[in-house]
């Protein structure tokens, strides 16, 4: 800023004068200098001190007049600077006074004029005011920055993580406390030394390929990887990596938060075993219960077969074939139960090669089948054409398409039509998207998820199921790498989507 050229915002000025003639002349002065200033004035030292003591401070200069009713300005300039008032400081005192200037710059006030018979010192003022302000302006903003530096500096030593700083050449600059720990070495054995010590043999490439990702202006985030300690062990860790750069925005280092997963990697793999060993236990009750379950059936079909023999004219109450036939059902949905949760338990363990699938084949099997078990040979199935080559177990496939147009048959499939298709993916991307479409009643936001949870079916669900169709095809296609989802609005159908990655071949 230009001094005496109006600043944008009006300089606020605390002005502590007992002669109400000077305090006139002042303010004439700043206006004619084109100082925009605000200027409170006060006659006494007290009221100054009292209104500056309480809360933020509303001003930016204190411009006091030595010669103060019971006090001086020296004082009261004393008093701000021993408080930490932040405020820029500019005595005025009588003529002969040349011993103050030297006692009040001493004492740290900022600036010091003398009044002399002939008004100068009025226009010098205009001249220094906005130089003062300049100053206090940049001691505050610098004062900021050192709050904010040790506030950082504090989240550094305390985090849990280990964050460890690096320039361009890897060598490490900044290793916390939580470094220290979780690696073994002390700061003073790092700072300096190449940043790879820390990394495994076998993941000494990683290092360039993470410079490159940054150079390029990204940020790597819970990047999961190895470690190596002090002691050599090798140590499981996510990292998140931030690029350093300086105040031309020029890439200078990076900054790494290394966080410790052992423990989450333990509990990962005891669930996997634990997963694992539901998974054989589920495989084994399924098909042991289903050796029984057959001789049950048998059972009632020799009785059924005994009891019309012996029953006069061969008939059987009707009593008596309400209660087969309940057996029946329940045993055939008991079956199917059994069998279902034996495929579940094997997916992910058996038949998951994978390999170049055309879709299309499939669904065209799939639908046959479909319009049989639906005794329905007219169905209404579009099939689209040009269906990607996907990379993924066929019979797998098979499976999750079953799912998917049985669903779509028997939940609202037969009034409207059934479209099976795919959605075009942009170029380069790796998976497909395909997709089981029906015009049926559709299905409330609510329960959109809900419906992929083991053994969940809506309410008012008519017909057989077990509630595991969807779960399985889920599982299934997690396991080759894809996912699922659904798009239904109700009264307007359902699309399944899923995808799965494309075949290279
Ligand atoms: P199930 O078919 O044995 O009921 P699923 O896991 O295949 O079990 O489906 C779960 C529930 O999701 C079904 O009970 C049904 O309520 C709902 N659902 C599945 N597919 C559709 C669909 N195409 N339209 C409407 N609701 C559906």
């Amino acid at each position: 800023m230009t001094p005496g050229a109006p600043s944008e915002h009006p300089i606020r000025i605390l002005l502590v004068e007992d002669d109400s003639v000077d305090v006139a002349a002042i303010r004439r002065a700043l206006g004619r200098g084109g100082v925009n200033a605000d200027v409170t004035a006060l006659p006494r030292a007290e009221d100054a001190l009292e209104l500056l003591g309480s809360g933020p401070v509303p001003f930016e200069v204190l411009l006091t007049d030595h010669r103060l009713p019971g006090t001086s300005g020296l004082e009261l300039c004393r008093e701000v600077l021993a408080r930490r008032i932040p405020i820029g400081t500019v005595m005025l005192t009588g003529a002969g006074s040349e011993h103050l200037a030297v006692k009040a710059l001493k004492a740290g006030v900022d600036e010091y004029l003398i009044k002399d018979t002939r008004n100068r010192y009025l226009e010098l003022l205009t001249a220094l005011l906005p130089e003062v302000v300049r100053r206090h302006r940049a001691r505050l903003a610098h004062g900021e920055a050192q709050a904010t530096l040790r506030h950082l500096a504090a989240i550094v030593e305390s985090s849990h993580d280990a964050i460890v700083g690096h320039g361009l050449d890897l060598a490490i600059i900044s290793w916390n406390p939580a470094a220290e720990r979780i690696f073994g070495w002390r700061a003073d054995e790092v700072v300096g030394k190449p940043l790879t010590m820390l990394l495994p043999q076998d993941h000494r490439e990683e290092m360039p390929r993470m410079m490159e990702r940054l150079v390029a202006g990204e940020r790597i985030e819970n990047y999961e990887t190895l470690r190596r300690r002090k002691d050599g062990s090798l140590l499981d860790v996510s990292l998140t990596v931030s690029p350093i750069r300086d105040g031309d925005g020029e890439l200078r280092g990076a900054s790494a938060i290394v966080r410790d997963i052992t423990d989450k990697r333990r509990a990962e793999a005891a669930q996997r075993r634990a997963h694992r060993e539901m998974e054989a236990f589920l495989f084994r009750v399924s098909n042991d219960l289903r050796t029984p379950l057959l001789s049950v059936r048998g059972m009632l079909e020799l009785m059924r077969e005994d009891l019309g023999r012996d029953a006069p004219e061969g008939n059987i109450s009707e009593d008596l074939l309400t209660y087969f036939e309940h057996i029946d059902r329940s045993t055939t949905w008991m079956g199917r139960l059994l069998e279902d949760l034996a495929e579940m338990s094997q997916v992910g363990h058996t038949d998951t090669t994978p390999s170049a699938v055309d879709p299309r084949r499939i669904v065209d099997q799939v639908v046959v089948e479909a319009r049989d078990r639906a005794r329905d040979t007219s169905l209404d199935v579009g099939i689209a054409d040009g269906f990607p080559t996907l990379w993924c177990n066929p019979k797998r496939l098979r499976q999750v398409f079953s799912n998917l147009v049985d669903n779509a048959i028997k939940f609202g499939g037969r009034d409207g039509a059934i479209q099976i298709g795919w959605r075009p993916a942009d170029a380069g991307e790796r998976h497909a998207v395909l997709f089981v479409q029906d015009r049926g009643p559709g299905i409330p936001r609510s329960e959109q998820s809900r419906i992929f949870e083991m053994f969940y079916r809506r309410q008012g669900s008519e017909g057989p199921g077990t509630g595991m169709g969807l779960a399985f095809a889920k599982r299934i296609l997690e396991s080759m790498g894809g996912a699922i989802w659904v798009e239904s609005a109700v009264g307007q159908g359902s699309a399944f989507l899923f995808h799965l990655p494309r075949s290279r071949t």
